[in-house]
């Protein structure tokens, strides 16, 4: 902060001064998301005819608010969302829009849900209008925007029931279900259900199949929330094993996490058709416009009216690679992600608590030393266990030489190796192994010499 602040420039400086503090004090203090040896959260990498149209984008500085405003934007907007959907391998009629981020597109495919299911007039009303006694139900690994949009919506963290996970970490069916009819029962009005495939903490995919039958017999909304693990069903590795899709409601997938779009950019689906503009769509004399049956304003869609163009990055990705080039982008991850599972599964000092086919790998170090200690009890063990695994964490993170992060699960704290930037290759991986064994072995025998 310090060496960023100064006052407020009277004149200009010039652009010389401006791009040597960009290079010596911005970029030196910035997380390289797009490194290949960047393995935290989930990857969110700039493939480079991405970075080249975002260029464009901003140069061109479209707003592709309504259709008459700038036509190619929307028609764009219009082919690839169609293009992202046959890639997320669900295609179909449903009205579509690109908004910033998952965050976002849950929460409005829980507006939607919301006016659809509350049986009064919310956008008139408010909720406090109505009966107030509206619900939401997802898996206790669900993601914090769900939380987020229960919150923005005005429902209320009590109203949002945390169904259990089971021992894979994927949401319960048989709890779902008990849960709905509890609820009914109780005179509560179920609202939606947030099933997520790709689960932060683990990659675990939430049963959709099952869970689809149950929102169709009890009539409610069921919002897919697959921001990380939307496009694997690319992979040739993963062909037949992944979750449908297409049995939602309403649908995210995260362009700029797994297809290689730079920042910012997801795509929302909404089955019911007109739900999203039910909620969104206010029009003043100063937007009207006259869309005939072939064009439609985007900003009946979403909380946006000024969008910038999303489309032309995502456009020039997916032209630039085709789909049998991000199969491939994607199946090379899966299958590094396979490699490391073996190594480390082959290690007797680490240990994989959980699997997922997609290229998440959560592993802790449990080394023989501290798991045959006869002079720890069971709780003092994962207590150390956690301090040691989190303590890798820090000083891998510190070298600067590769990024991680964690997650807390049932089994303690473990690692996420997250694979999927464009750029990692095996040997980013193999580095990562050697460092994180290199270290792990520091760090045992300070604590446990
Ligand atoms: C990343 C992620 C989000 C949030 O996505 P943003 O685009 O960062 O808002 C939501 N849900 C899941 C499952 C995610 O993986």
């Amino acid at each position: 902060m310090e060496s960023l602040d100064s006052p407020l420039p009277e004149a200009g400086v010039e652009f010389s001064a401006l791009l040597r503090d960009t290079r010596e004090k911005v970029i030196p203090r910035l997380l390289q998301w797009n490194h290949p040896s960047f393995f935290g959260y989930f990857p969110t990498c700039a493939s480079f005819p991405g970075v080249l149209a975002e260029t464009l984008t901003a140069a061109l500085n479209v707003n592709a608010m309504l259709w008459k405003t700038s036509p190619a934007a929307s028609a764009l907007e219009a082919v690839v969302l169609r293009w992202i959907a046959q890639l997320a391998g669900c295609p179909g009629e449903a009205d579509g829009v690109l908004v910033t981020g998952a965050s976002l597109a849950n929460l409005y495919a829980l507006a939607a849900a919301r006016d659809a299911a509350a049986g009064f007039d919310v956008r008139e009303r408010g909720l406090a209008g109505g009966a107030g006694r509206l619900r939401v139900y997802t898996s206790d690994q669900a993601h914090s925007s769900v939380d987020k949009a229960v919150i923005t919506l005005g429902l209320g963290l009590d109203n949002l029931v945390r169904i259990p996970s089971d021992d894979q970490y994927r949401m319960r069916p048989d709890a779902l279900e008990a849960a709905i009819t509890h609820d009914r029962d109780a005179g509560f009005t179920p609202v939606a259900v947030v099933a997520t495939v790709g689960t932060t903490s683990v990659a675990a995919a939430d049963p959709l199949g099952p869970i689809s039958d149950i929102c169709t017999r009890h009539g409610v909304w069921l919002h897919v929330d697959a921001a990380y693990a939307g496009f694997y069903g690319l992979s040739p590795r993963l062909s037949g094993v992944l979750e449908d899709l297409s049995v939602g409601d309403s649908l995210v997938v995260n362009p700029q996490k797994t297809l290689f779009v730079p920042l910012e950019g997801a795509a929302l689906y909404c089955r019911r058709r007109d739900a999203l503009a039910n909620t969104f769509r206010l029009v003043p004399e100063y937007l009207t416009s006259d869309p005939d049956d072939l064009t439609f304003d985007f900003m009946d869609r979403s909380a946006q009216l000024g969008r910038s163009f999303k489309a032309l990055k995502m456009w020039w990705v997916i032209r630039t690679f085709g789909r049998a080039g991000l199969a491939a982008r994607l199946d090379h991850a899966v299958a590094l992600a396979e490699d490391l599972r073996t190594i480390a599964a082959s290690h007797p000092d680490w240990e994989l608590p959980v699997s997922s086919p997609y290229p998440l790998v959560c592993l802790r170090y449990q080394p023989r030393a501290v798991m045959s200690d006869p002079g720890l009890t069971d709780e003092a063990r994962r207590s150390l266990l956690d301090t040691l695994n989190a303590s890798i964490l820090a000083d891998l993170n510190a070298s600067g030489r590769a990024f991680l992060s964690h997650s807390v699960i049932r089994e303690g704290y473990v690692l996420r190796v997250s694979i999927g930037n464009i750029r990692t290759g095996a040997d980013d991986v193999r580095r990562l192994w050697d460092l994180l064994c290199v270290t792990a072995e520091k760090h045992l025998a300070e604590v446990h010499p």
